[in-house]
């Protein structure tokens, strides 16, 4: 664990920024043998990724997880700058703490310095300490008092043996916040000192944060080196704290008094003896928790927000347990309760507010801490706290055989395949244990088959970025500070399921409420593997992967879980929820795998291995479909098939109407090595190139040289034909995990695309520079996302040509994406300036009607053929015709077969699609007619409905 002390200190030193200040403390981390020199790239990576200014004069810098591996030892350094160093944003630094860490220890240290940075500002004694010794002092505040208080007293606690009597101690000091994991390690090994009349001392100074003691007896006497052992003192040692209370201990036991203690039956009688404080005699309350998934961060902080609310303290407890409980205000401490759906919660407040302060606390748990609450069970039925993981939820039936479904078509193709149905598992399990030793055995073997299951899928894993995933979650499984707390809560009698569940959901929580997206994605791999433990735990087992390729059938996908599919074995998609603009479903596209989305809740209660048929195209589910069905869809997937190949033959051809109207075919792209595939699947061009997915490729900021060298790679890849590139969109569907946003109420109409980048004009300038750059005499286009008004468009424009003066491109083009009915509407304004349009019709269609366009149950309806959206893209078109300017439409509308003869007919002239369609929509331009596509388009436009305009098409077709 990291500790601060003087020796690692080094005073009165100055750098004039903070690239300076890193070499000076990634020099002290080398000097001492902590780090190798790579390390000092990680620092400034992470500072790149956000700033480590902690707050009153202190930074925190340290390495990314890519660098762990150049930390020889874990360890901390510390500068002084009395001058102060520029951390940015005018924060000025006056000390800086490096820490080396191979994992998440500053974590710990961050904890410390929270507290030391809790009240009052530091920075001016920070910078005039003249003394190592003096910024130690500081940072870990003033001189702690020990801690001894009725929470610290357990009596009569079920252990088996000296060992668990240990833990029984450890655990409450690290429950009253006295000690770190590894205390109670520490403490096993120190040598216990007998104090006569079966009483026993243990001590130890690791991993102490305060000076505590703990006293604990056990339920029956135990025998140690072959002696009474009656009761047991466990000290966190820090200083001097504990002196005065040893002496009158000793002065006790002089006297005789030592029954005092071991058979003591109140804590009341053994603080009394003691000298320590008396528990208050506050008023309490207990109230139950009805939220589904417990005191979460949110509910958390509701709670946190009426405590802060009264001037007094107010305190929490799990009903049941002993103690004074934990500050109510304190959202971490809160979290770390784990309290569950059912459990009781305890309540006190000092007496001069709790009259006021307990009812309103109530009533706030009542009410759902601001999320919506199911009842629970009345008297008699079983509570829901003795039934973790089991849900109330009531599934609707599974479709009968011979069902025809129709939902959301997400990716074509014909799927055929029995069901291999994904929901989560329902897991049942007791909360007290069979005993510690029992329970450890039961949890170490289901860990160890947990992790021979995972190397298996290391071992069978091709790609190596799923490899890494995997790695990790074996490193999860090891984490000794997790064990620990699970071990801890064995000791305290819960059983191996309950105590695991309880402490990994307490972690993910904790590194959630930290606001870090690397730290949640982890959290949720944590919950994933967990509840894998969880699994083996109860002896559920996740269903079986059928033979054949099968249909995976699960409530909703996430992006990640389509890119980990294996398509050999994964012959479609059906999802519960989720739409067609869902980023999952442009996934599943890309990789070819037929989907289909929003089929409703009853798909999951379909029957595993269930034979199903769906229509990726049409976005049909036929449930066990008779033989005749079969074979009509078998014949239309040959017959499709051969659709395909023809289609594909002649991909190179241009796409020209019947009657002589060229159409360009471009591809969507989000990664730059795809380019050049795309070209060889039929493209002319790429019509959209989403940078943010460049970015994300990158662990951190790619700086200007590294996104030169990606658009390169694009341009390279497409040998002389036009580029469009869309600059960052980041921001509503789309996180940046390196770029932190504050949580907006509806991050979709929040600071996302266009907005986002001008309030960051210095990341938008490199883009730029390194687009600029890249050309070479090649045809670039770059376009703004998001764009919602002309001065928008003109900052960004005028930008670019600002630039353009310094790094010459001679064919470039400067246009805008439409997808805001705003700019739509102000086409005709927007024409006269840009250079060209293209129609971004996911968002556009999500905006025109009002539907999210990943929202569970509402999406399937944002269809971009809705009359409405139409009408938006015919006015976009005229508009830019009139100016003589282009119009493209990047958006999945533009590869949907049906809308391919309505777009042409609005007259767009680039249609730009997912590489693996572009053949598809080319040979469909090929059977087009001109005259007979604007008839069709007209007649569409004064339709009702997107369904009545897919009627319509569809009998053309
Ligand atoms: C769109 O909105 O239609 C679009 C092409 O952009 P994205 O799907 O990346 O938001
Ligand atoms: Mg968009």
């Amino acid at each position: 664990m990291l500790e601060l002390n003087a020796a690692q200190i080094r005073m009165g030193r100055a750098a004039p920024d903070k690239l300076a200040a890193l070499a000076l403390l990634a020099e002290g981390l080398v000097d001492d043998g902590l780090v190798e020199p790579g390390y000092l790239t990680g620092m400034q990576a992470r500072e790149a990724q956000g700033s480590t200014y902690l707050g009153q004069g202190i930074a925190i810098p340290h390495g990314t997880p890519e660098t762990r591996d150049q930390v020889k030892r874990t360890g901390v350094r510390l500068i002084q700058f009395p001058d102060g160093v520029d951390w940015g944003d005018g924060q000025q630094v006056y000390l800086a703490i490096a820490v080396a860490a191979r994992s998440d220890e500053h974590l710990h240290l961050l904890q410390l310095l929270t507290r030391a940075l809790g009240e009052g500002d530091l920075s001016q004694a920070l910078r005039e300490a003249g003394e190592p010794e003096q910024l130690v002092a500081l940072l870990q505040g003033a001189p702690r008092e020990l801690a001894l208080d009725s929470q610290l007293i357990g009596l009569g606690v079920a252990a088996e043996d000296f060992d668990e009597l240990v833990w029984h101690g450890a655990r409450l000091l690290k429950r009253a916040g006295c000690v770190a994991s590894g205390f109670a390690g520490s403490l096993l090994q120190s040598q216990p000192l007998p104090l006569g009349e079966g009483l026993w001392w243990l001590n130890s100074e690791q991993a102490v944060e305060q000076p505590g003691l703990a006293f604990v007896t056990p339920a029956r006497p135990l025998v140690l080196h072959g002696q009474p052992l009656t009761g047991l003192f466990c000290l966190a040692s820090l200083g001097e704290a504990h002196r005065q209370l040893l002496e009158r201990l000793c002065d006790l036991l002089i006297e005789g008094r030592g029954a005092t203690f071991s058979q003591a039956t109140c804590s009341r009688a053994v603080l009394e003896a003691l000298g320590a404080e008396l528990p208050e005699d506050w008023p309490s309350l207990r109230v139950t928790l009805a939220n589904a998934h417990g005191l979460h961060a949110r509910p958390a902080k509701a709670l946190v927000e009426v405590a802060q609310s009264f001037d007094g303290e107010i305190r929490i407890r799990l009903a049941g347990e002993s103690g004074r409980g934990v500050s109510a205000k304190s959202l971490s401490k809160l979290l770390a309760l784990g309290a569950r759906r059912g459990q009781a919660l305890e309540f006190s407040a000092e007496p001069a507010i709790a009259a006021d302060a307990l009812p309103a606390i109530e009533a706030a748990v009542l009410a759902g801490l601001g999320e919506s609450i199911e009842p629970l069970a009345l008297p008699g039925e079983t509570p829901p706290s003795e039934e973790p993981g089991t849900s109330t939820f009531v599934r609707p039936r599974a479709p009968a055989a011979g069902t025809r479904l129709q939902a959301v078509a997400a990716a074509p193709g014909i799927a055929i395949g029995p069901a291999l149905v994904r929901t989560p598992l329902e897991l049942d399990y007791p909360q007290r244990g069979q005993g510690m030793l029992v329970e450890l055995q039961r949890l170490d073997s289901a860990l160890a088959q947990v992790t021979a299951d995972i190397q298996r899928l290391i071992d069978d894993s091709e790609e190596a970025n799923v490899r890494e995933i995997f790695i990790t979650h074996q490193a999860m499984l090891r984490d000794p500070t997790l064990r620990e707390d699970v071990n801890a809560r064995l000791a305290d009698g819960f059983s191996a399921e309950a105590a695991w569940s309880v402490e990994t959901e307490a972690v993910a929580q904790q590194q959630e409420a930290l606001h870090d997206a690397l730290l949640a994605e982890r959290a949720a791999d944590l919950r994933d593997i967990g509840r894998r433990v969880l699994a083996h735990l109860c002896g559920v087992e996740a269903p079986r992967e059928p033979d054949e390729p099968y249909i995976l059938v699960m409530d909703e996908v996430a992006p990640s879980d389509v890119a980990s599919l294996n398509r050999l074995r994964v012959a479609g998609i059906l999802t519960a929820r989720g739409g067609a603009t869902a980023h999952s479903a442009i996934i599943a596209r890309a990789l070819g795998i037929p989907a289909i989305v929003g089929a409703g809740e009853a798909v999951l209660a379909l029957a595993q291995g269930t034979p199903l048929l769906l229509d990726g195209d049409h976005g049909v589910l036929r449930v066990a479909p008779d033989a005749q069905t079969l074979e009509q869809a078998r014949r239309e997937r040959e017959a499709n098939r051969l659709r395909r190949e023809r289609a594909h033959a002649e991909r190179m051809l241009p796409a020209v109407t019947r009657d002589g109207h060229a159409v360009e075919v471009a591809a969507n792209i989000g990664a730059s090595g795809e380019s050049a595939e795309a070209v060889e699947l039929g493209a002319e061009g790429v019509g959209l190139l989403r940078t943010e997915l460049v970015f994300m490729d990158h662990a951190q900021a790619p700086d200007r040289h590294a996104q030169e060298a990606e658009y390169r790679r694009v341009l390279d890849g497409l040998g002389g034909r036009p580029l469009v590139v869309r600059t960052l969109d980041v921001g509503g569907d789309k996180p940046l995990p390196y770029w932190p946003m504050p949580a907006e109420e509806n991050p979709f109409l929040g600071v996302r695309g266009i907005r986002l980048s001008l309030q960051r004009p210095d990341i938008l300038e490199t883009q730029l520079r390194a687009l600029l750059a890249s050309a070479d005499g090649r045809p670039l286009r770059i376009m703004f996302p998001m764009v919602g008004g002309v001065e928008e468009w003109r900052i960004a424009r005028d930008l670019a040509l600002r630039l353009r003066e310094e790094i010459p491109v001679d064919d470039l083009q400067l246009g805008i994406m439409v997808e805001v009915p705003s700019a739509a509407l102000l086409a005709p304004v927007l024409a006269r300036e840009v250079d060209f349009f293209s129609i971004g019709t996911n968002d556009l269609t999500q905006y025109a009607l009002a539907i999210d366009r990943g929202h569970p149950t509402l999406s399937a309806q944002a269809d971009g053929l809705h009359p409405a959206v139409l009408r938006l893209i015919g006015m976009t078109v005229e508009a830019a015709h009139a100016e003589g300017k282009w119009v493209g439409v990047c958006g999945e509308l533009a590869g949907d077969m049906l809308a391919v003869p309505l777009l042409v007919g609005l007259g767009v002239d680039e249609l730009s699609v997912s590489a693996r369609s572009i053949a598809l929509v080319k040979a469909r331009v090929r059977e087009l007619d001109l005259a007979h596509s604007r008839a069709l388009a007209q007649r569409a436009l004064a339709l009702e409905s997107a369904g009545a305009v897919r009627d319509l098409v569809g009998e053309t077709h």
